[in-house]
């Protein structure tokens, strides 16, 4: 058992929601929650602060392969996701995103689209939550485009992008790309000395670092325009005014440093426990189906559909397992999910789907604890739907 994997006795399998905060990045904020010191003063209280958010610009840069000059300290993948697209409102043309991306692009897109008079247009991705990139390349024959917008992990399914691919399509046409890369940064390994992308957004709290902090990656030599969102004392490039949160910093690049350490032999670790887990339910439970890609998937994510069993219903029966009946983001948002609609799942299809998703401080055990669960679960919401059983007592 690992800190911050439990609640009592409720297990944790909703990382792609948000990770625990790893032990080393608690250890590195607590001397700044104590102490004091703007990064931008110049006393030896200020220069403290500061040398401290220029390691953790390091670390966080020799995750992604950038160069620390080229990481903008953010609240969040929000908030790097509104600079990205923002950037291009001054641009003529299409925003181009997919139709599975986070709200935080797509709602984006389509407000900076209303600012400036643009359009929006969604690449589709096919039943395995794959896009293709020569969708995009159409797109780009076709018509003027300011920006193009692709995730590289889907939140929701863990589906991965061809990333290489739409870097070179972009960079043929000469047309920036964003990527939305808050899932996969800390999970699996990215280089962006490699990577054609321009612009990329991420959030610490997904791989072990506190929450509301975040970067986005702005490629040094990409023709950007600067558009902040926050204007003020021009701190981080102009890009994101206002005092740094230096302790979040610090603990964001701590979080960072491990991942980057440790990343390849989790990521097969947190594979075998994710494969074990969906082999042990799609045995146990006849007619559950994947949602997303087989192999072309992050590690520690399985979506999973349960045919004719709505997920509230499921999640209700296991309350011991914290995992996801939607996007913790849009779990507020009434109707199905748009992801998985996407796909081509049905409404129906999509209410009976849950998302797991594991990481670096799940056990064995609790994927053993969780396969008992779900198994139970299933066979006692089929019951408790078919009438057998009292509501009440199936799902206690
Ligand atoms: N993009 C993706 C793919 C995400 O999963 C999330 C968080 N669920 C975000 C953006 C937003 O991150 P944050 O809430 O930390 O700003």
């Amino acid at each position: 058992m690992r800190a911050g994997s439990h609640v009592g006795n409720d297990i944790y399998l909703d990382y792609n929601a948000t990770a625990p905060l790893r032990p080393e990045a608690l250890d590195a904020m607590l001397p700044h929650l104590q102490g004091v010191g703007n990064a931008s003063s110049t006393h030896a209280y200020g220069r403290s602060a500061s040398e401290a958010v220029r390691t953790a610009r390091q670390q966080m840069a020799h995750l992604i392969g950038c160069s620390p000059g080229e990481v903008v300290f953010t609240s969040g993948a929000t908030e790097a996701n509104n600079l990205a697209l923002g950037s291009a409102e001054s641009r003529r043309g299409a925003t181009v995103t997919t139709a599975v991306e986070h709200p935080s692009v797509l709602v984006t897109a389509h407000a900076v689209a209303e600012r400036s008079g643009g359009t929006v247009t969604l690449l589709t991705v096919d039943r395995e939550g794959l896009t293709d990139p020569d969708e995009l390349s159409a797109i780009l024959r076709a018509r003027e485009v300011s920006i193009v917008s692709v995730m590289a992990a889907n939140n929701e399914t863990g589906v991965l992008s061809d990333l290489i691919r739409f870097a070179e399509i972009c960079c043929a046409a000469g047309v920036l790309l964003h990527t939305d890369a808050t899932q996969i940064v800390g999970r699996l390994p990215i280089n962006l000395a490699d990577l054609g992308v321009d612009l990329l957004s991420l959030s610490a709290h997904k791989f072990g670092g506190p929450q509301g902090v975040g970067a986005l990656f702005i490629r040094r030599d990409a023709d950007v325009p600067l558009r902040p969102a926050v204007f003020g004392g021009g701190q981080e490039g102009g890009w994101r005014a206002g005092t740094l949160n230096v302790a979040g910093i610090v603990g964001a690049g701590a979080a960072a440093a491990v991942a980057a350490a440790t990343m390849k032999a989790e990521a097969r670790r947190v594979k075998r426990l994710r494969d074990r887990l969906e082999a042990a339910v799609l045995r146990s439970t006849p007619g559950v189906e994947v949602n997303g890609h087989q192999t072309k998937r992050l590690p520690g994510v399985s979506n999973l559909m349960f045919p004719g069993l709505p997920a509230d219903a499921m999640l209700s029966a296991m309350p011991s397992i914290a995992a996801s009946d939607g996007s913790a983001c849009s779990a507020g948002a009434p109707g199905p999910s748009h992801v998985l609609t996407a796909m081509g799942r049905t409404r129906d299809e999509a209410e009976c789907s849950i998302r797991f998703s594991i990481g670096y401080a799940t056990t064995q055990q609790e994927i053993e604890h969780a396969i008992a669960a779900v198994s139970s679960a299933a066979q006692r919401v089929t019951v408790a739907l078919r009438g057998e059983t009292p509501t009440a007592l199936a799902y206690s």
